[in-house]
């Protein structure tokens, strides 16, 4: 059975994990917080039953809760076959992360990065084997979503890259090929610039969240809207991706006003938070913002 060490387990490294078990790989997933990996392996039992219930689930959810176990450090890094980091999107403690990660593992482990924005080139620095590494980009919430960006790094080699795409398949997921490094690969580009344009207009006073969604829904055919992807994604790292857009030389896809970047010092993180461009109730639906100004 092949082996894969999720580092991170918050919102989309509890996803990484959940459908790597249950396309039958054994998971290790790590956090530095104890609290953390209980919570997630929490939701990822209720997720797994529920699909279990559904009648979607191939084997008893038991059998694939089982192949998932906690880990408090990075050392299981060293029997694994794939190791992908989920740890939060900066640059800096992706880096330790990675050169951690080279000393303790195998020298042929593929090491993979689920950052959003940040070129893999760069996270490959801290290693000896950048041929080695590379960027696999779920999508959250990652049980449900299809898509998986395959990012090839300046120096990934065509064997990893082509690894990463059937690894991708192996999870039921369907791999889009990036095959040149930028800041924000392609569909982050392609979102940051309309989630730009949204925010900005929505700081102006210009339109509600509300109306900028409801319009992307019926004007675009989009399924969720700008701000329903931004709250369900965190706002923190939404901030976070626009800081490495300004820092890499791509600000135009960043927002223009400091919107985000106050709702994340006022503690409205999106929906983990109970609040962000909207609020949510205990159950978790999704309310008008009382303040409609946003200002
Ligand atoms: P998150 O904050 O929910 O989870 C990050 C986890 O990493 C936390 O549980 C934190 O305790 C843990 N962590 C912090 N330092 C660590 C360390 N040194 N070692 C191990 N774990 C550590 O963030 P998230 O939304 O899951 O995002 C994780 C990564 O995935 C980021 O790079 C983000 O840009 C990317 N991403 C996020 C989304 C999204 O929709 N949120 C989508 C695609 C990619």
């Amino acid at each position: 059975m092949q082996k894969v060490l999720v580092v991170g387990a918050g919102f989309m490294g509890s996803g990484i994990a959940q459908v790597s078990a249950q396309a039958g790989y054994r998971v290790h997933l790590m956090d530095i917080q104890g609290s953390i990996t209980d919570r997630a392996l929490k939701e990822i039992r209720w997720s797994v039953e529920k699909l279990a219930a559904k009648g979607i689930l191939k084997e008893p959810s038991q059998k694939v809760l089982a192949r998932i176990s906690p880990e408090r450090d990075l050392s299981s890094a060293s029997e694994v076959d794939w190791v992908i980091e989920a740890a939060p999107e900066a640059e800096g403690l992706k880096r330790g992360i990675f050169q951690e990660l080279d000393r303790i593992s195998r020298p042929e482990t593929p090491l993979a990065t689920n950052t959003s924005s940040i070129p893999i080139t760069r996270l490959a620095e801290n290693t000896r084997r950048p041929e080695r590494v590379l960027g696999l980009h779920f999508f959250g919430p990652v049980p449900l979503m299809g898509l998986v960006e395959v990012v090839k790094g300046e120096k990934t080699s065509p064997e990893i890259f082509e690894r990463g795409v059937a690894f991708v398949e192996s999870l039921g997921k369907t791999p889009v090929r990036v095959q040149r490094d930028l800041p924000g690969f392609v569909m982050n580009r392609i979102f940051s610039a309309a989630l730009r344009e949204a925010v900005d207009l929505v700081a102006q006073g210009i339109a509600t969240p509300e109306d900028v969604d409801v319009g992307m829904r019926l004007g675009y055919g989009w399924n969720v809207g700008p701000f329903e992807i931004a709250d369900n994604a965190g706002l923190d790292t939404c901030a976070r991706i626009g800081q490495t857009m300004r820092a890499l030389g791509v600000g135009h896809l960043a927002p223009s006003s400091n919107l985000i970047d106050r709702m994340v010092a006022e503690g409205r993180l999106g929906r983990k938070a109970g609040k962000g461009f909207y609020r949510y109730s205990p159950e978790g639906k999704r309310l008008p913002w009382e303040n409609k100004k946003n200002k």
